[in-house]
């Protein structure tokens, strides 16, 4: 991975502050779990975004005046009894170099070190996404620098959202993103594969679960983009399922929704096959027509078209294929007015991807769906689900839940599949199931 992104992408920061800012991105601060047991620490994205760094603890702060631009972070000091029991530290004395940053800093010393540094700026920036406990620790800071008024010491007029300009940034990715994003695909697809493998009738969600993110991790993942969605027959009608205790039944689907993170970016992808390697009438008609939705959706991504696009040709296209099948009655155009798919299908076809599985970034601009751009990145995942009581229709349809997501890169001409690799069609899945 390229070393110079992080100070590269900090100047693009940079370069959209105004005069008299004063940046605070946290990496924030380890969990506990239970008792003295903590969660596995992830730094929050937009620090790692910006540094690579992935202490917790740690706070970047950037600070632009007329004369300058100042990039400093407060870390944890190295403490060798501390580092014997929870691991090295990269220390204030190494982090400059590191990090490639002007100064570091002790991070117990940061009030006092901000009561300096926010002196005279007028524009303090906190992601307002993340930022509730920070805005309660820096009023306090400004209230001390507005009693300084006399000595004509000048305090923020503002709290600003940084999500608006750095969210901006994340949407559009960088060569190191992309990068980024290949790999975790990869890897992803690498864990469908083996999760298709450990796949039988009368095993377990969970074992099958373990199966992929065995790969995943095995191929060098630091952990998994999200919880992994393992659900067999119609535990995928549950969108988020992912108790993955369920015996995996001769006659059922088996949808499986996981993404494996590299480098700090998110692998997504959903597969759904036949668990003994056979679609049924009823089975093979949705999979066959999700499909065909995800090939419509596919079909209209470019730069230039409204982000909700791929979203209108998937709808169009189920609705379609739900009316042949008499799963929904009355005419096409009313059906979409109306919405009346809603109930098989509640989701939108896609969102944005990147340092997070739902990234950041705006989807409308002014009232109205932003145009794709080359450089953005989004799952195309349409998807029938058809609830196990839903009496409206007939019995064989019921219990079915179906998605197909593949992660997709906009390009000058159109767009990149990044989870290209899995047997899709019908009669693919069944051949690779048979051989296996
Ligand atoms: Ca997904």
């Amino acid at each position: 991975m390229s070393t110079n992104i992080y100070p590269q992408r900090r100047q693009m920061l940079f370069d959209t502050l105004p005069v008299g800012s004063l940046v605070v991105v946290p990496s924030g601060s380890e969990q506990v779990r239970n008792r003295d047991t903590g969660y596995s620490f992830r730094a929050q994205s937009d620090f790692y975004y910006l540094t690579g760094f992935d202490e917790p603890d740690s706070v970047l702060i950037l600070c632009k005046t007329a004369d300058e631009q100042q990039c400093r972070i407060c870390l944890r000091p190295k403490n060798p009894e501390r580092e014997t029991w929870d691991g090295l530290r990269l220390g204030i004395d190494a982090a400059p170099s590191h990090l490639q940053v002007d100064s570091a800093h002790d991070i117990g010393e940061l009030d006092k070190l901000l009561a300096d540094w926010l002196a005279n700026k007028a524009y303090l920036w906190l992601s307002f996404e993340q930022s509730s406990d920070w805005t309660t620790r820096l009023l306090p800071i400004i209230g001390q620098l507005k009693r300084r008024i006399r000595q004509g010491v000048e305090a923020p007029k503002g709290i600003h959202d940084l999500d608006g300009l750095l969210h901006e940034q994340r949407l559009i990715k960088d060569s190191v993103a992309q990068l980024g994003l290949t790999q975790a695909a990869q890897v992803t697809v690498a864990g469908h594969v083996a999760a298709m493998k450990a796949t039988a009738v009368g095993r377990y969600e969970y074992q099958v679960q373990a199966a992929l993110e065995f790969e995943c991790r095995t191929q060098g993942a630091a952990r998994q983009a999200f919880d992994s969605i393992v659900a067999g027959g119609k535990n995928a009608c549950i969108l988020h399922y992912h108790e993955n205790n369920s015996l995996l039944r001769d006659g059922d689907l088996l949808l499986i929704d996981a993404g494996a993170e590299i480098d700090g970016y998110a692998g997504d992808c959903t597969h759904t096959f036949p668990i003994n390697g056979k679609f049924n009438k009823a089975q093979a008609a949705l999979y066959d027509l999700v499909l065909a939705a995800q090939q419509a959706a596919f079909a209209v991504i470019r730069p230039d078209i409204p982000y909700n696009l791929p979203h209108q040709e998937a709808v169009k296209t189920l609705s379609q294929g739900l009316l042949d099948l008499g799963l929904l009655q009355g005419d096409l155009n009313s059906i979409i007015e109306q919405e009346s798919y809603k109930p098989f299908y509640m989701h939108q076809t896609g969102h944005w991807l990147g340092c997070d599985v739902h990234d950041v970034g705006a989807y409308k601009q002014q009232g109205n769906w932003r145009p794709l751009q080359t450089g953005m990145a989004l799952t195309v995942e349409p998807g029938l689900y058809i609830a196990p009581d839903n009496t409206t229709v007939a019995e064989q349809w019921r219990g079915i839940g179906i998605r197909i997501e593949d992660s997709v890169l906009v390009t000058p001409t159109g767009y990149t599949c990044l989870t290209a690799g899995l047997p899709r069609k019908r009669s693919e899945i069944e051949a690779w199931m048979q051989k296996a």
